[in-house]
Parts: structure tokens; C-alpha cells; sequence
């Protein structure tokens, strides 16, 4: 069982079940989920990933060695969008010993938000108020980014699809784009699917025709192992424009003073133009801390509603924000004030809803995120619009509103975009599965530095060291990876000036961090010290599940773990693998003579968390090397001086990098568990204070853009 299973994730194929389509080898991502963003779609992808690997339903590499299994399969991943695309890249990450073919009806590649520069796209803001909304780093292990336009993101990811594909040895992708009359239908075949298409083929690293290539369509028929419809939920219908259309709805108007507009709908799209029109410098994001920031109490106030809301109370949460403006009216007032000043001069507008009163946007059966729900709320005390249930001809004579002027965002036909291309059983099939099967969750569910290695998780054991120093990577933010290493390496070059010249001493930092619900601890930054010769890719970002090795052991005891004086290499070596290091790490060398794992700790001891939230690891090949009395002091002092120097505003001076809470999953070890007795002969622990953060819980140094407009953080 994988740390997630434990988590009760369920097993890979209870994860699978939820994409599949019955009796066949038919998978569907995210399509009848709420809340999809792009995140969570490319989430729900890595997920379908881990759950067909898994399950032995597409076969791949084995530790670099290839499948046993002889015969070629083929894959057809239907969409490239960010989930479709995403899809492909987990199975190429895990060296999937099948051909992959991509079809996509467009001209290329994530064709909906490439060039869409009037879009803000940031991974988490759908979370607002929870902790780690506004970390702007996706924190994904392939095809990650950060939050940008929308054009940009796509840019993004793109550059980090290229680079995998550059990465893989003749990599078995093909690529037809402008695809027509895609069907998927059953095929003669036992557990197969037939799809039939005209497309052109394409590069798949970029999309662009390929080199030599006319480019021109091709009718073909072939037979699919496995068919995977990333189809997304099509472009809204009724609208001059698609959401993800350039627009200027944004800007100051140049020719007239003030203009009107009809605004019709009551999901996200219709929201987000609506606090476009109405807000100056408004962006999705930004807005939030602009508002709310300047008050954690009234920010506490909303998660608790938002709490209720999630738990399915949607239609208390009107209710609530009117009683919490009553209750925190000064706080209120001043959400009120700074809206006000923001409201923009030149634009009127009327929002048309179908629902009577804006209360009823709140409940169940409408589908605006939380954030937005809090903002429309914020701008409708503010006079910020006029709600109308009349129709929209009427309005538009009422008020003279031109076309152009008439924005309507009604939604997508999401079951359209696979009616039109399976055969009539496929889609009734589909259709006689209950609706909740399918829903996908949008946690991941693999394990910490799955898609660093090929193969499967139970193969893992057979790998050697060579892949083992790279494998398990997961995204690292680059401004913790900067300090780690000036911490890192201040340590190691005390410490070399008392160390023999020509023996290795190595320093690194992992800090604790959960991806999923698994807790792991991250390599922050390479080995610093002496003889150090790493060469090749640096280790920085692997991680380790959180109780392996001697940094698991300081993780789970609390405390500093330190190799007895003068124990013998083979008891250490002994030792470590007892503490089960091979399931993550190298080997440890055989003539290592020292090992020191020295935790720090966070601010406080919340309920459920582990307080470690980071471990320094030493290790040495010195014969007479040891870490006591005044110079473990001194590294301790120097723990001291770090961790109080890391809290939210430590880097005030570097603009846009602060220490950003992440979710923490709740830990197996938050009260300190005993060292093993089977270790107690090679390793002890140093009953020594240790360092604390002063206010934060997390080593989590990451780029935000949340700066006011005017004012600087
Ligand atoms: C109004 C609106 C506002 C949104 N705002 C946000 C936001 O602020 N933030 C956010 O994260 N998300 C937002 N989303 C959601 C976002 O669009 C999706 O999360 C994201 O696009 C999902 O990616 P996907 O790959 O699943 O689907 P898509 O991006 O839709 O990609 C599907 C791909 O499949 C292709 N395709 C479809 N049918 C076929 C076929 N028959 N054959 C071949 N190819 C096919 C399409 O051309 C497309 O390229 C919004 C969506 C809407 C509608």
C-alpha cells in the first residue's frame, strides 16, 4: 500500500474506475466535475496517469530496462488542451512502452488560451482564503508554471512540454491536428476502440508542421489498446466572443465618458467580466489582498463561511457575509472604501441574471467559486451594478446598448464535446453510468516524485543508483533553492575548516512539505562541502518519503540524530538500511564514517502537524571526524540565525519573494516517536534545544505578484 492508498485515496484502480467508461478501455478527464480549472485538470491527468500505470493497464519501462511485454500498444489521447497534453506527459515520464497518438481538432497545441493576452490564469486563486492561495507556483511535477496570461502560461507549458519530449529518447508520440470527423466506436478487436479521423500531422513537440511535410490532411482508421477523451467543455455558444478571446473590456474607454453594458450570465466568465468592467486595475488575483488584506481577522471570518459553503451550506453564505458585515462593520467599511475608490467612472453595467434575486446566486445550483462570490457580493454593496431579470431585448432597447456591448457568457456544452465523437452505444454506455461515479478528485494522488522515474512503483527496489540520484523530483520553488544553498554552503565551509582535505564531507537541507497527502521531505539544493563531486544534473528538488533514512529518523523523533563516535562503516551502512534508506535514496557509500540529521522547527506546534519542518543533513568520510560540543553549537546557532530569519516578511528588501504558507498534509509523526531500538548501536540522539522560526511553519520562499496597485507590500 502507497503512502495515498494509507491516505485512503483509494487504490490505483478505484482511481482509475472514476475516469472509465464501463466495458471498455474508454477514459474521460474531468468531465463531469465542478470547479475545473487548469490546474486541476492537469491534476485529474497525472492522477489518470498514476492510475493506469499502476493498475498494469498501459505498460512501461521497468527501472530503465524495457516492459516485458512484447507487443506494441496504442494509446489515442483525444484533446490537446492542458489536460490531454498533460496526460501525454505523465505517461512519457513514466517511459511508457506504448505509441501515443494526439488528436486535436485546432491548429496546435493548448489552441484556447494560446495568445490570450487579456486572461489572467493563477493555479490556486479558486482556493481564496485558504492557506496557499496565493502562491503563484502551480507546484506540479511536469508541465508546472506559474500564474501569468493566459498566453503566457501556455508558453509556459509548452517550453516544459518541449524540453520532456528533447529529454526522451525517441519518444513514440505522433501528432495530428485540425482533426475532422474524429469517431470512436468499438472495434472488432476485443478490448479495443477503433477511431477513425482526417488530421494533419504535425511535429508533437511543437505543434508546427513538420519539416518536409506538406502538411495536408489525411483520412486514416486504426485501432486504440486505450482512448482517453480530453475534450474539455467546448467554448460558450451563445457569445460574440469566447472567454478566452482577446477582448477590452478591461481598459479605459478612449472615445466616450461613460459606456453601458449588458452583461448576461451567472457563472465565473460572466462574474470575472463583470469585475473587470467595473474594477480599474482589476486582476483575479491581485484584487483579493487588495481588499481583504489589510484584516487576518476578517479574512479568518470568510474561511469559517467558506468552510460552511464547501460543506454544502451555499445557501447560508449570503446570509453570512451580511451578519459578518454587520458584526466586523469597521473592517467591512473599509473592504467598502477601497472598493469605491476603485470603481471605474466610464462603464455602467447590467447584469442579467436568470435567478430573481442576487441572494439565489449563492446557492447550490449556480456555479461561482467562492472568491468571486465574496467579490460580486463586495461590488453589489458598493453600487457597483444593476441586477435585471428582464430580457435581454428589452434592456438592450431600454438602454440603447449596441451589439458589441452585449456580453453574453452562458457556458459550455461539455457531454456535446464527447456525443460528437463517440458511436451512439459508446455514448449511451456512458450515459447509463451514474454521474458520481466519475467524479475525479483534484488532489494529487501519486506518490512524492512519481513522475521522476520510469516504471512502476513496486520496480522501484530494482533501481540503481545512477537513476536513483535524479528520480522522485517535484517542483522546488527557485527562491528556496537560493537560500537553502547560501545556508548550505555557510555551513559547510565552517565545518571544512575543521575536516581533512581529499575525504568527502557533505551539507544539504530538505525542508518538509506534503505533494498529495503524502508528507516527503525535499532536497533544497545540492551537496556543499568537501571532495563533493556530484557532476551531472544536481539532486536538488528529489524527495524522500518523510520517514526514510537518517533525515526520516530526525523527521519522526523531533530531534537531532548524530552517528555514534567511532562506529564502524558496515553497523552505519547496517543501520540505514533498516531505516529502509534504498527505498528513495542512493546506497549509502560503504566508507561513510559520519551521519547527522539536525531538525527545525516550526513557530508553533499546530494540532496534526509534524513541527519539523526541516532537517540539515551532514554526512562524512572522515575517519576522525565528529560533530560535538562547541561546533555543533555553533551549527545550531547558525540553525538559529536562519530559521528566525525566514518568516513571511524576512525578505521584505527583495520585492515579490516572501515565505508563502503550503497545505500540509496532517503527519503519521506530529508527537515524536522513540529511536529503533535495531539502530540504537550506530545511532543516538543529542538532546540539544532547537532552532525554532519565529512566526512561520513552512520553508516555503516563493515569487508572489500580489503588490497592491499603488502601494507597495
Ligand atoms: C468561461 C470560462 C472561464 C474559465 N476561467 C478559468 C480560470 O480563470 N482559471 C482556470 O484555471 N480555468 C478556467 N476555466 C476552465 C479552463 O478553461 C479549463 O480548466 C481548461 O481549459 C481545461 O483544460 P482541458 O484540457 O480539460 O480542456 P480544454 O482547454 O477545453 O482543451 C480541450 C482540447 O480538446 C480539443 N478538442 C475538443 N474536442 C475535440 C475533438 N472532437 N477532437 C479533437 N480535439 C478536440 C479542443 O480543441 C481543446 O484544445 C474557464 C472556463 C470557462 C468556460
Amino acid at each position: 500500500m502507497t503512502a495515498n492508498e494509507d491516505m485512503n485515496h483509494g487504490t490505483p484502480s478505484d482511481i482509475a474506475e472514476t475516469y472509465k467508461i464501463p466495458d471498455h478501455p474508454l477514459y474521460t478527464v474531468g468531465t463531469y466535475d465542478n470547479g475545473v480549472t487548469v490546474l486541476s485538470q492537469q491534476v485529474r491527468a497525472l492522477n489518470l496517469v498514476y492510475g493506469l500505470v499502476e493498475c498494469g493497464f498501459v505498460p512501461v519501462t521497468h527501472a530503465g530496462k524495457p516492459a516485458p511485454d512484447k507487443v506494441q500498444r496504442k494509446i489515442a489521447i483525444i484533446g490537446g488542451g492542458f489536460a490531454g497534453l498533460t496526460v501525454a506527459a505523465g505517461l512519457l515520464a513514466k517511459g511508457v512502452q506504448a505509441d501515443i497518438v494526439v488528436f486535436e481538432q485546432r491548429d496546435t497545441l493548448l489552441p484556447l488560451q494560446q495568445g490570450s493576452d487579456t486572461r489572467w490564469l493563477h493555479p490556486h486563486i479558486y482556493n481564496w482564503p485558504a492557506e496557499g492561495s496565493e502562491i503563484s507556483a502551480a507546484n506540479l511535477p511536469l508541465l508546472t508554471w506559474t500564474a501569468a496570461r493566459a498566453s503566457d502560461v501556455v508558453v509556459q507549458v509548452l517550453s516544459a512540454w518541449n524540453t520532456l519530449i528533447e529529454k526522451i529518447k525517441n519518444p513514440r508520440i505522433e501528432l495530428f491536428c485540425n482533426t475532422r470527423h474524429l469517431q470512436i466506436h468499438e472495434a472488432a478487436a476485443p478490448k479495443k476502440l477503433t477511431i477513425e479521423w482526417i488530421g494533419e500531422k504535425r511535429e508533437p513537440r511543437s505543434g508546427n508542421v513538420a519539416e518536409g511535410s506538406t502538411g495536408g490532411s489525411t483520412g486514416q482508421t486504426c485501432d486504440f489498446d486505450v482512448v482517453i477523451t480530453a475534450t474539455g467543455f467546448g467554448i460558450e455558444t451563445a457569445s460574440r466572443f469566447s472567454y478566452w478571446r482577446n477582448d477590452m473590456v478591461g481598459q479605459p474607454n478612449l472615445e466616450q465618458p461613460r459606456l453601458t453594458f449588458l452583461l448576461s450570465g451567472q457563472g465565473d466568465g460572466a462574474m470575472i467580466d463583470l469585475l473587470r468592467l467595473r474594477i480599474s486595475h482589476f486582476r483575479q488575483d491581485r484584487i483579493l489582498s487588495e481588499l481583504f488584506g489589510h484584516n487576518d481577522l476578517l479574512l479568518e471570518q470568510i474561511r469559517e463561511i467558506k468552510k460552511k459553503d464547501e460543506e454544502g451550506r451555499e445557501s447560508e453564505t449570503f446570509q453570512s457575509l451580511e451578519k459578518l458585515s454587520l458584526d466586523m462593520k469597521d473592517a467591512f467599511d473599509e473592504v467598502s472604501r477601497r472598493l469605491s475608490s476603485r470603481l471605474r467612472r466610464d462603464t455602467d453595467v447590467i447584469l442579467r441574471l436568470k435567478k430573481p434575486k442576487l441572494s439565489d446566486l449563492f446557492d447550490g445550483g449556480v456555479r461561482i467559486s467562492f472568491q468571486n462570490r465574496v467579490l460580486v457580493y463586495a461590488l453589489y454593496k458598493s453600487g457597483g451594478f444593476v441586477p435585471s431579470t428582464e430580457k435581454e431585448t428589452v434592456l438592450v432597447r431600454q438602454h440603447a446598448i449596441p451589439p458589441e456591448r452585449v456580453i453574453r457568457r452562458h457556458g459550455t456544452k461539455r457531454e456535446m464535446q464527447l456525443k460528437n465523437i463517440l458511436s451512439d452505444s459508446l455514448f449511451a454506455t456512458l450515459g447509463s453510468r451514474n454521474r458520481e461515479k466519475f467524479r475525479q478528485t483534484d488532489e494529487p494522488s501519486w506518490d512524492g516524485g512519481y513522475f521522476g522515474f520510469t516504471g512502476r512503483l513496486g520496480d522501484t527496489q530494482d533501481a540503481g543508483d545512477d537513476i536513483r540520484r535524479q528520480w522522485r523530483k517535484e517542483y522546488l520553488p527557485g527562491a528556496t533553492a537560493l537560500v537553502a544553498a547560501t545556508f548550505c554552503a555557510a555551513v559547510a565551509s565552517f565545518l571544512s575548516s575543521s575536516h581533512p582535505t581529499g575525504q568527502r564531507l557533505r551539507v544539504t537541507f530538505h525542508r518538509a512539505v506534503s505533494f498529495g497527502r503524502e508528507e516527503v521531505l525535499q532536497q533544497c539544493c545540492k551537496y556543499f562541502g568537501v571532495d563533493v563531486d556530484e557532476g551531472g544534473e544536481s539532486p536538488a528538488g528529489r524527495t524522500f518519503p518523510a520517514d526514510n533514512a537518517t533525515i526520516g529518523l530526525a523527521y519522526k523523533t523531533h530531534a537531532v540524530i548524530r552517528s555514534r563516535k567511532g562506529i564502524e562503516a558496515e553497523e552505519l551502512a547496517a543501520a540505514m538500511q533498516f531505516l529502509n534508506l534504498s527505498q528513495a535514496s542512493r546506497s549509502m557509500a560503504p566508507d561513510v564514517r559520519f551521519v547527522a540529521a539536525l531538525p527545525m522547527l516550526a513557530s508553533e506546534d499546530a494540532h496534526g502537524r509534524n513541527p519539523v519542518i526541516g532537517v540539515l543533513y551532514i554526512d562524512s568520510r572522515a575517519d576522525d571526524f565528529f560533530l560535538d560540543g562547541d561546533r555543533l553549537q555553533v551549527v545550531l546557532n547558525m540553525m538559529e540565525g536562519f530559521a528566525g530569519n525566514l518568516d513571511r516578511n524576512a525578505l521584505r528588501d527583495v520585492d515579490h519573494i516572501s515565505n508563502r504558507e503550503l497545505a500540509r498534509a496532517p503527519s503519521k509523526w506530529h508527537t515524536a516517536v522513540e529511536i529503533p531500538e535495531e539502530v540504537r548501536h550506530a545511532l543516538e540522539t543529542v538532546p540539544v534545544p532547537l532552532a525554532r522560526m519565529r512566526a512561520d511553519s513552512q520553508f516555503n520562499l516563493e515569487y508572489s505578484d500580489f503588490i497592491p496597485v499603488g502601494e507597495k507590500q
